[in-house]
């Protein structure tokens, strides 16, 4: 779903704006004092459009020294999470001081914003409208989300910026989304074998009318009643055969398989160990931010699978920090033994890394974290993190505020990126974390 973040100083009426879209008023989404005010979430449903909307007005009540500090982190963090901001002014105050800090930051940020000068019931405010024009963010909608006036034009405006949603495109078919599916691995792996048992297997269970579709690069599958779509790892093969610079075209088929998928199948020949190719493709995977789950084929070649396996979940821990907890399946393409295990592995993988964690779990997973062990201090001076949320998910992508930020080590942030994975366990997922330091 996309998301739509409210934005503007404090008392221009973003509650009321908030309230008007989400139809109903909400209480607050946590009702504990703190940081857990400061934001409320609701879906809208506008006239054929479907989004989440953020507002930060719950901060105006709290009152604290920091307020500004924490509204300028709460704007941020929503403004990074957002596709479209609303920006509001006051239309009746025209542009005050106090908006620009804000307009800032959205012009900085340059995702689409819509302009929306409130207050403006009856024709009332129209200089205030036309100041806004100052502000470089485009043409200001005359509003009243007191009175639901402007409901039509902030419509239009909402629907030519929203992204469209794939979601929507399959949201009526019981199977849901098809969950895209990549098998990578190096050559004689064996991910054409694997490929081909898993559409064989699904020709049996649900007969040829179903048949199987075949476009360019992807092959549609039903597991399980849930849809998949399989990256053609079998088409990228017969082009490699007939191409000299195979090793070449091999990268760039990889990546291709990587960035079409969601989740990706790291495949690995149980009878060769680990080689810095199968690094190479989890290093792949991790820095296009996709989930991940190894596939440990020919497991029936293996003697002593026990101690085999034992050594294989080892390495991975050791050489694939940053997909720690991931998923390690044996298998066997050829007898068609394990494919359910790693389907099931792929479709956990795929829940972690769609995971939205609440803001003030976050935060309470934050004091936590920081008390048990504080962040270092820097030329005297202790490095404050004081707020966290998760700005994205597909891969989890967090963003902490605070002072210094920048100064925080390698080590330190390692830290919080494991504990974090620990805390709301987030195995097999690349974890994202941006720092911003605020005044
Ligand atoms: P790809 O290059 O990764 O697509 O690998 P292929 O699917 O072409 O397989 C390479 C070779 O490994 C073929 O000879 C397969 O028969 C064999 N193979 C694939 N999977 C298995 C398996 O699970 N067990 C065994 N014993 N052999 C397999």
């Amino acid at each position: 779903m996309p998301t739509v973040a409210i934005v503007g100083r404090p008392n221009v009426g973003k509650s009321t704006l908030f309230n008007r879209l989400v139809g109903k008023k909400l209480a607050l989404v946590d009702d504990r004092p703190g940081v857990t005010r400061d934001r409320r979430e609701g879906d809208v449903q506008f006239g054929g459009l479907t989004f989440r909307v953020i507002d930060t007005a719950g901060l105006e009540e709290a009152d604290s020294d920091s307020l500004l500090g924490r509204m300028r982190a709460q704007t941020e963090a929503a403004i990074l999470e957002a596709d479209v901001v609303l920006f509001v002014i006051d239309a009746r105050a025209g542009v005050l001081p106090a908006d620009k800090p804000f307009a800032e930051l959205v012009r900085r940020a340059g995702c689409p914003v819509i302009l929306i000068a409130n207050k403006a019931e009856g024709g009332a405010g129209m200089s205030g409208a036309y100041e806004a024009f100052s502000l470089g963010l485009g043409d200001p909608i005359p509003f009243s989300a007191e009175h639901g006036e402007g409901v039509g034009e902030l419509h239009s405006a909402l629907q030519a910026t929203l992204p469209a949603f794939e979601e929507d495109e399959d949201a009526d078919n019981p199977a849901g989304r098809a969950l895209k599916v990549a098998i990578v691995g190096r050559p004689n792996a064996g991910k054409s074998t694997l490929i081909n048992r898993m559409l064989g297997e699904e020709r049996l269970l649900v007969g040829p009318e179903a048949g199987i579709t075949r476009d360019s690069i992807s092959l549609d599958w039903v597991w399980r009643g849930r849809r998949i779509k399989l990256h053609d790892t079998a088409g990228m093969r017969r082009r490699a055969r007939i191409d000299d610079k195979l090793e070449k075209l091999a990268v760039s088929d990889g990546l291709r398989a990587v960035r079409f998928a969601e989740v990706v199948v790291v495949l690995l020949d149980a009878t060769i160990p680990f080689e810095k190719q199968d690094l190479t493709i989890v290093d792949l995977v991790e820095s296009e931010g996709r989930a991940v789950v190894i596939g440990l084929n020919k497991w029936d070649l293996v003697a002593d699978q026990p101690g085999l396996l034992k050594t294989l979940r080892e390495d991975c821990t050791r050489l694939l920090p940053q997909v720690r907890g991931v998923a390690v399946v044996p298998l066997s393409g050829l007898a068609g033994e394990g494919v359910d295990k790693l389907m099931k592995a792929v479709v956990d993988a795929a829940d972690v890394w769609d995971r939205r964690i609440s803001t003030s779990r976050i935060n309470d997973w934050l004091s936590e974290a920081t008390s048990r062990n504080p962040p270092p201090a820097v030329s005297g001076r202790r490095i404050k993190i004081r707020y966290a949320t998760q700005v994205k998910s597909r891969p989890p992508h967090f963003a902490l505020f605070g002072n210094q930020l920048d100064a925080l080590p390698k080590s330190y942030t390692r830290y919080l990126v494991n504990a974090l994975r620990e805390a709301f366990d987030l195995p097999g997922t690349p974890i994202r974390l941006s720092l911003r330091t605020s005044k």
